[in-house]
């Protein structure tokens, strides 16, 4: 098997970048004109920078909001747009729905795409993938493209004003990622991209892991001043490079297998595909026997920075058995990256996993509660 790592062309981050987007965009050859899939906020939000930047490097543009959905009907919607424009270039502006549908998009019409994330609330920026969704809301497949982004642009002052929510989701999907990157390469699974993992895949998925433990925290509190910090700016690195990279060219096992079965109950649609995957992580560690130790590390970071650690936290406090059952079918359905393990997994081992993470959950919430002063 040949070693495959695979990462966006250019990743450039930092505060106001937007200001910088049509000159990078420049750099790299691109040519007008551009369509921007962009939501609601992002509109708010960006339209001045980007009328100062793409007009000042020469770039023809014109806005398509999004629909809200990153489903089929969407994404052809998006092509129709691009082609009456003659669209030389795609840049998806906004949350992670709206990068898979403007990547979708790019890859059906072969054209490049640029990525300018609104908030680091998933790893999705960098990578060459799509999670389509129905019109609904439930996981319906994953699309694999051969190319990552031709540029990844994140304005952390963009992100510094983002709803603080958003950036603890990020922080659960890259929670997963070293857990899962390791798993596969212990059991020498093929990475996304179909090759080996190489050691720059892991220690970068390590090294997420050690900026959440470390900065996590801190990053929040700078929301709260809506002005980047250093720590802001190593975690929104390690939310969306560095768990974008790990889990690509390293890959993904039961968490994200364990987020698509709970995207089954329409009870956790109101939920972040970060927070869902951050629950994953619990029951993966479950799954795979991890000591108290580690259990502990991850449930004390998940608490201090408010990821779910029960199933009432994902709105599944009244979970009936049969939704147990739908999830835990859903998480093994064939072809899942659950199957990644290194052992073979049942569907009432995963139900039995997920009830054991939610009283795990609870009684670290119990002890914490009980540790707190009055
Ligand atoms: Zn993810």
């Amino acid at each position: 098997m040949l070693t495959v790592f695979c990462s966006p062309s250019r990743y450039t981050q930092g505060s106001n970048a937007t200001l910088s987007l049509g000159k990078e965009m420049a750099t790299l050859g691109l040519a007008g004109p551009a369509l921007i899939v962009a939501g609601k906020t992002a509109i708010a939000v960006l339209s001045d920078a980007w009328r100062l930047s793409l007009e000042e490097a020469g770039f023809a543009y014109q806005v398509c909001r999004f629909g809200g959905e990153c489903s089929l009907s969407e994404i052809e919607r998006v092509k129709r747009e691009a082609h009456d424009l003659g669209a030389r270039v795609i840049i998806g502006a906004g949350g992670g729905k709206v990068l898979d549908t403007a990547r979708a998009a790019a890859a059906d019409l072969d054209l490049p795409v640029v990525n300018c994330p609104t908030v680091a609330s998933s790893d999705a920026p960098c990578s060459a993938l799509s999670v389509i969704y129905t019109d609904g809301g439930a996981f319906l497949q994953y699309r694999i493209y051969g190319k990552n982004p031709d540029l990844v642009l994140v304005d952390t002052q963009v992100i510094a004003q983002s709803p603080p929510r958003l950036l603890v989701a990020g922080m659960g999907d890259a929670l997963a990622t070293w857990f899962e990157a390791k798993t596969c390469v212990e059991g020498n699974i093929r990475n996304m991209r179909g090759g080996g993992s190489s050691q720059s895949a892991l220690a970068l998925a390590e090294l997420c892991y050690r900026i959440l433990l470390r900065d996590g925290v801190d990053a929040l509190a700078a929301l709260q001043n809506q002005s980047p910090t250093p720590a802001l700016e190593r975690l929104v690195e390690a939310n969306t490079l560095l768990s974008g990279l790990g889990f690509e060219s390293s890959g993904l096992a039961a968490a994200h297998a364990v987020h698509n079965g709970l995207t089954a109950v329409p009870q956790t649609h109101a939920y972040f595909h970060g927070e869902k995957v951050a629950y994953g992580v619990l029951v993966q560690l479950i799954l795979e026997k991890k000591g108290q130790p580690l259990l502990e590390e991850v449930l004390d970071f998940a608490t201090r920075v408010g990821l779910p650690t029960t199933l009432a936290a994902l709105g599944l406090a009244d979970m009936t058995d049969e939704m147990l059952d739908q999830i835990a079918v859903r998480s093994t359905a064939p072809g899942e990256t659950i199957h990644n393990e290194p052992f073979p997994v049942q569907p009432q081992m995963v139900a039995g996993a997920i009830r054991a993470a939610d009283a795990l959950g609870r009684e670290w919430q119990r002890k914490r509660r009980g540790l707190q002063p009055r």
